[in-house]
C-alpha cells in the first residue's frame, strides 16, 4: 500500500513548533524570567506542574517519571517546587487572578498525597491567582483513587481529570506491566463523577505487544460505555534506547504497521459509532464537549497537553523537564530532578533549554498549529496576513506532491486539506512546513 512509506515515517507530534528535539541546550535561564517580567498586565495565564513519580512502572511509559524509593523524595521535590512557585512569583509583574488553567501532569499527580497536591494548588494561587470559574485540570493513575481521593480533589478545585486505560485486556495488560481491572476504573470514573468533576477524559492506546483489532474493539466499547467526555487514542511508540524500561517489553509481539492501521481505524470506527467525533489527530468528544464546539468553529489550539480549548496568552511551567511557553520562545526546566533541584536552592532558574522563536518560526508554528486542529489550511493567508511575501512557502510544492499522490493531501487554490480519512498523517503534512525537519530514524514517533 502506497501509505506505508508515510506510516513507517519518524514525525514530531507538533505539540509546539519548534519542536523540543530543536531547544538549544545551556539556553540563559534568565530570558525565561525576563519572558515572564515583560508579560503584559492583562495576560491570561495557563500554569503546567509536572509531578515525575509513579507507584510503579509500566513498561510502555513515554514519560519522565521515576519510581521513587520512599516518599520523602517526592516531599522534597514539593518543597522544591513551591520555592520555584514563590520564585517567579516575585518576577511575575502582571495581574493577579488570571490563572485559567492549572494543569498537574506527569508521572502521576496523585503519586502526591492531598496535603501536599493541596500546598502546590495553594502557592500557585498565591503566587499568580487562580482565576474564578478556571479550569483546574490533573492526570491520574485510576488504581490512586478512592470515592474520599475524589472528594478532597474536588474540594481543592480540581474539575477535569486524565486517566491512563490504554486496553482492558488482561492479556495486554500482563504485557505492559499494569494491571487495572474495567471494574477499578469503572469504579474510579463513578468516585469523579459523583465528587462534581466535570469532565473526565480517558487514554486509550494502540499498537501494545498482544493488542489485536478485536480487543481494541472490545476496550474501545467498554471505554465509550463508561461515558467520558473525552477520549484520548495513542499509538505505542517502541523507543527502547531511550526509554531503557521498553526492553521488557518483548519486541516480537508488537503489531507491524499493517496491523496498528487497522487498530486505530478500527478504534475509530468503534467512538464514532458510539456518539464520539473525531477531534484532530487523535482525540475523540461527546458532540456537547467544549472541545467538539471549539474544533466545528476552528478556535480549538494544540499545546503540550494535547488539543485543548486553552487560548491563555502565557504557560507558565514548573517541575522537573516541564516546558513553558512565552510570546518570545519556549523554555525548559532541567529533566535530571537532582539538577533542577540545586538551581532552585541557589535561587536561579531551573530552566536550562529553550529556543527564542523567530517571526518565521510563528508563522510556520501558526499554520503547522491550523493544520493539526482544523484538517486543512490556508498558509498563504497567514503569511499575508503576518506580513510576509508570498514566496515565504516556496520549497512546498516539492515536499506536498508526494503527499497528494498519496492521497494524504488534497490542494484547492492555496488551501491544503487532509481528508478525515487520512487524519492518521496529519503529522507527514505538517512537517512539510516544519523548516527544521530532517526525515530520520528514531528521532521521532511513527506516523502510525
Ligand atoms: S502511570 Fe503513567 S506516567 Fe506512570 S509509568 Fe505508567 S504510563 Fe508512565
Amino acid at each position: 500500500m502506497q501509505l506505508i512509506p508515510f506510516a513507517t515515517q519518524d514525525v514530531p507530534r507538533y505539540t509546539s513548533y519548534p519542536t523540543a528535539v530543536q531547544f538549544q541546550p545551556d539556553f540563559p535561564g534568565a530570558y525565561a524570567d525576563q519572558w515572564l517580567a515583560a508579560l503584559p498586565p492583562e495576560a491570561t495565564l495557563s500554569v503546567y506542574v509536572h509531578i515525575p513519580f509513579c507507584r510503579q512502572l509500566c513498561w510502555y511509559c513515554g514519560c519522565h517519571t521515576t519510581v521513587p524509593n520512599s516518599y520523602e523524595r517526592a516531599a522534597r521535590y514539593v518543597g522544591h517546587l513551591v520555592r520555584d512557585i514563590m520564585r517567579s512569583a516575585a518576577i511575575f509583574e502582571g495581574r493577579k487572578g488570571r490563572v485559567t488553567h492549572l494543569h498537574f501532569g506527569g508521572g502521576t499527580p496523585t503519586y502526591l498525597d492531598d496535603f501536599h497536591i493541596g500546598e502546590i494548588v495553594a502557592a500557585i494561587d498565591k503566587a499568580f491567582g487562580l482565576a474564578p470559574g478556571g479550569e483546574i485540570a490533573l492526570e491520574s493513575d485510576p488504581r490512586t483513587l478512592t470515592r474520599e481521593r475524589a472528594r478532597v480533589l474536588a474540594r481543592m478545585g480540581f474539575n477535569r481529570i486524565s486517566f491512563g486505560v490504554q486496553d482492558f485486556a488482561t492479556p495486554v495488560q500482563m504485557r505492559i506491566n499494569r494491571l487495572q481491572t474495567y471494574g477499578l476504573v469503572a469504579a474510579a470514573n463513578d468516585y469523579l463523577r459523583d465528587a462534581g468533576f466535570a469532565s473526565v477524559n480517558f487514554d486509550l492506546m494502540y499498537g501494545l505487544p498482544g493488542q489485536t483489532v478485536e480487543s481494541v474493539a472490545r476496550t474501545a466499547q467498554q471505554a465509550a460505555g463508561l461515558k467520558p467526555d473525552r477520549i484520548s487514542v495513542f499509538g505505542y511508540a517502541h523507543v527502547p534506547w531511550f526509554k531503557k524500561h521498553q526492553r521488557m517489553i518483548d519486541e516480537a509481539e508488537l503489531p507491524g504497521v499493517h496491523a496498528r492501521y487497522a487498530q486505530a481505524t478500527r478504534i475509530e470506527a468503534e467512538l464514532n459509532g458510539l456518539g464520539y467525533a473525531s477531534i484532530g489527530l487523535d482525540h475523540f468528544a461527546l458532540e456537547q464537549d467544549m472541545l467538539t464546539k471549539a474544533a466545528r468553529s476552528g478556535t480549538m489550539r494544540r499545546n503540550f497537553q494535547g488539543y485543548t480549548t486553552d487560548v491563555s496568552d502565557a504557560l507558565l511551567a514548573f517541575g522537573a523537564s516541564a516546558i513553558g511557553e512565552f510570546a518570545e520562545g519556549f523554555v525548559q526546566s532541567a529533566r535530571d530532578t537532582l539538577e533542577w533541584s540545586q538551581r532552585i536552592e541557589r535561587d536561579e532558574s531551573p530552566v536550562i533549554r529553550g529556543i527564542a522563536t523567530t517571526a518565521e518560526d510563528r508563522l510556520r508554528a501558526a499554520v503547522i498549529e491550523r493544520l493539526m486542529c482544523d484538517l486543512a489550511v490556508d498558509p498563504a493567508a497567514i503569511a499575508a496576513r503576518q506580513g510576509f511575501p508570498d514566496d515565504v512557502f516556496a520549497d512546498l510544492p516539492e515536499k506536498l506532491d508526494p503527499l497528494i499522490a498519496a492521497g494524504i493531501a488534497e490542494l484547492d487554490g492555496n488551501r491544503i486539506t487532509v481528508p478525515a480519512r487520512r487524519r492518521l498523517f496529519l503529522r507527514n503534512v505538517a512537517a512539510a512546513f516544519d523548516a527544521h525537519f530532517v526525515a530520520a530514524a528514531n528521532r521521532h514517533a511513527r506516523a502510525v
